[in-house]
């Protein structure tokens, strides 16, 4: 055990060393103005296995906020009080090359549930008799997902894009004008930022993949959070959605399910094996964090993780 661990531990470590050559590449999500305000070199990475034993790297316990990572909780959140074709009735699953905050994927319905329009709509299917009840709900289901028993709204964020979310505003309400959900656009709207707002940090997220990975079981307690058919859901459009518009080509060239957020944070899982979480916030045109995904493309090659070769 210690052997592998070391091993393990060994190439991680030589990983984190190659990608430093990538860490002044990229710039800070600004478009939120408190997105702006950390320091660009962080850096932190953490990988959990299925059994439990935490590999962490770097500023690992500073908090971040989740970002579009949150896209993921409110999926859960949709599927687990609707059943899942009902869900898929008003959002698509398919990905799309435009950016997460166009309204152009908005036909019928959003694409898909990372896209921001998506996560307005599953937003929207969650229950509760108020805004403050369904993010309560959302939140303790985080903390129960990645065992941060202490993750919070960070209100500077929240606040900070609640004052300058007018796309997102012209998405809630776009959505409605479609009958895509009925409920007032400024409740789904409040409701989505505040998910957007969540405080993580890497071991929360490499603890959230690690469930995921271990098809909806907690690892160590094996108390089961997800069903089989959620987490099928969940990992397969981690695959084709979740890295933006770059999706396809990161599937290609990594190959682990995973999903970023403007952040600079990235969760990936490798089914059977592991939760990965990475936070780096300098960020790519499409809002990945550039050297997180160089982290990754090498842990999928020295560590077999890519889940098309095994
Ligand atoms: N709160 C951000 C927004 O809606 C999330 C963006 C992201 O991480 O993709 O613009």
């Amino acid at each position: 055990m210690l052997e592998k661990r070391d091993y393990v531990d060994k190439i991680i470590k030589k990983a984190i060393k190659q990608t430093e050559k990538y860490k002044d590449i990229g710039e800070l999500a600004s478009y939120i103005p408190e997105l702006a305000n950390v320091n660009p070199d962080s850096f932190a990475f953490c990988l959990v296995t299925v059994d439990g034993e935490v590999f962490s790297y770097g500023e690992s316990e500073k908090i971040f906020s989740i970002q579009s990572i949150s896209k993921i909780l409110s999926l859960i959140m949709a599927l687990h009080d609707n059943d899942p074709i009902s869900v898929f009735d008003k959002v698509g699953s398919e990905p799309t090359s435009y950016e997460f905050n166009s309204l152009v994927p908005i036909t019928d319905k959003a694409t898909n549930p990372f896209i921001n329009a998506g996560a307005m709509t599953t937003a929207s299917m969650v229950k509760g008799a108020n805004v403050d009840e369904k993010f309560e709900r959302i939140l303790a289901y985080y903390k129960k997902l990645s065992s941060f028993e202490d993750a919070y709204l960070i209100k500077d964020i929240y606040e900070s894009e609640m004052e300058t979310t007018d796309r997102n505003r012209a998405i809630a309400y776009y959505l409605k004008s479609k009958d895509i959900f009925s409920d007032n656009p400024n409740d789904v709207l409040d409701l989505y930022i505040r998910n957007c707002s969540i405080a993580t940090n890497v071991c929360a997220l490499a603890k959230t993949g690690a469930v995921l990975a271990n098809k909806g079981y907690k690892p160590k307690t094996k108390e089961k959070l997800l069903s089989k058919k959620e987490v099928q859901i969940i990992v397969s459009q981690m695959a084709t959605c979740g890295m933006y518009e770059n999706s396809g080509r990161y599937l290609m060239e990594v190959g682990i399910p995973s999903k970023s957020g403007v952040s600079g944070g990235i969760l990936g899982v490798v089914p059977g094996v592991c939760g990965l979480g990475v936070y780096c916030p300098r960020i790519d045109k499409s809002g990945n964090s550039v050297r997180g995904i160089e982290l990754f493309k090498i842990l999928a090659k020295d560590l077999g993780f890519t889940i098309f070769i095994n």
